[in-house]
């Protein structure tokens, strides 16, 4: 929380990794506390944007309540994440239908769902996966996680023990800095260790890994993935709460790979059945950009495919629009800090001298380009093609 929460309100609870209600808190009191709740609007879907040169403005047409209706601004800043939130990413299971028992995506979990006691199965292996199998484990009769291959899961203390003694010496606003920087350098060192000396951080981790589970456990089976760390995001989980459920035999892993839903579970292609009254298909989210928005200037169709990518924040050739979207291999919110920060200058800046647009326009000579996140999981490579590319340098 000390790199998630927002630079300017301080982090005070105990637990550095946070629950849900604890991180709404949070956010409902900075929100009284600056006054915001009059520049939210909640419960508007914006559909359209489109620019005019000749106005220099934005017409943004939004969606509430069924109603349409148009705004207008000046700059047009996407804070829309990257997430399609109509619909998550669910494969094609043959036999879906014959299952009898109850299948649940992540993005649409039934506030009622009663699991106490029951089989569960969580297809998948990337962060919702790894949640939910610790926090359902309390209560069900047994939740086994179905993973087609392993992803890097590192345990990290729910609690930071350096905050923890900081907060008795010194004032919270201290705290929240000096943690923000130690634990956003250490993001950042794992990073950089993982992508120099791969082996060296797999063999860590498995070792990690094998401390936190029973004696004799197939590690090598269930938690070394084929590619390397960082490749793809890795799982964290707090005070190694995945590994204390799989050792007292509340939760397992199973590495195998579906041929089929049947009607009490699902057949393996090892050849066994895995019994289940639910199921759950934490199989992922599909990336959109921009949050579906359909982006013209004067009218024009504009294939996003085709522009670049300007310092992490605006788009080739698009006027006064910018778009946070955050890290993807440290805390999201440290890069829009940065983004914001920049952004504000740049607005100023415009103020300043008089000026009312401002457009990144790409250099001719830009040869190669690169998509614009680079990692390699499957929901990122699903949608790069969506999104605006990157140069093969800095601007
Ligand atoms: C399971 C899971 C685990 C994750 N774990 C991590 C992690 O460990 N570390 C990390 O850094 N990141 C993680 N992320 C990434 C996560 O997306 C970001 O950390 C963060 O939530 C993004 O915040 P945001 O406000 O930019 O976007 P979001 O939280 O996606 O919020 C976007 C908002 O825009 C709204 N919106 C979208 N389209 C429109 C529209 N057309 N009109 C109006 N409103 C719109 C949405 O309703 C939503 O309220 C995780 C994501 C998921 C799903």
């Amino acid at each position: 929380m000390y790199t998630y929460g927002i630079k300017f309100k301080p982090w005070v609870r105990e637990n550095t990794i946070a629950d849900a209600h604890e991180i709404l808190d949070y956010l409902h009191e900075t929100v009284r506390e600056n006054g915001l709740a009059r520049h939210i609007h909640l419960g508007h879907r914006v559909l359209r944007a489109d620019f005019s040169r000749a106005q220099a403005r934005w017409n943004v047409t939004v969606e509430r309540d069924g109603e349409q209706f148009d705004v207008s601004c000046g700059v047009l800043v996407s804070a829309a994440g990257y997430f399609d939130y109509d619909q998550g990413y669910t494969p094609h299971f043959e036999g879906r239908e014959d299952f009898r028992g109850q299948i649940v995506h992540p993005q649409r979990w039934p506030d009622d769902l009663d699991y106490a006691g029951k089989k569960v199965v969580v297809i998948g292996s990337g962060a919702t996966a790894v949640t939910l199998l610790p926090a359902m484990a309390d209560k069900a009769g047994h939740v086994t996680m179905l993973q087609r291959s392993p992803s890097y899961v590192i345990p990290i203390p729910r609690q930071d023990p350096i905050a923890k003694l900081l907060h008795r010496l010194l004032p919270d606003t201290a705290v929240h800095a000096i943690a923000r920087r130690v634990n956003s350098t250490r993001i950042n060192l794992t990073f950089t260790l993982s992508q120099r000396y791969p082996t060296l951080v797999r063999r860590l981790v498995r070792r990690i890994n094998a401390r936190a589970l029973p004696g004799g456990y197939p590690v090598d089976t269930h938690f070394n993935p084929r590619y390397n760390p960082w490749d793809q995001r890795m799982c964290m989980v707090p005070d190694s709460d995945l590994f204390k459920a799989i050792s007292r035999g509340a939760a397992s892993v199973v590495t195998d790979r579906i041929v089929r839903f049947t009607e009490h579970g699902i057949q393996l292609e090892s050849g066994d059945e895995l019994d289940a009254d639910i199921i759950v298909t934490a199989t992922g989210l599909n990336m959109v950009p921009f949050g579906k928005i359909d982006l013209r200037v004067d009218g024009q169709n504009i294939d996003l495919h085709d522009h670049l990518v300007y310092k992490s924040m605006m788009i080739s050739d698009i006027p006064n629009f910018a778009f946070i979207i955050g890290y993807t291999n440290t805390s999201w919110t440290l890069k829009v800090d940065l983004v914001a920060d920049h952004l504000c200058r740049l607005l100023a800046h415009m103020d300043r001298h008089g000026y009312q647009t401002v457009t990144p326009v790409a250099d001719n000579h830009i040869g190669s380009r690169r998509p614009y996140i680079e990692m390699r999981s499957g929901y990122l490579r699903r949608a790069m093609h969506l999104f605006p590319q990157q140069g093969p340098n800095g601007p």
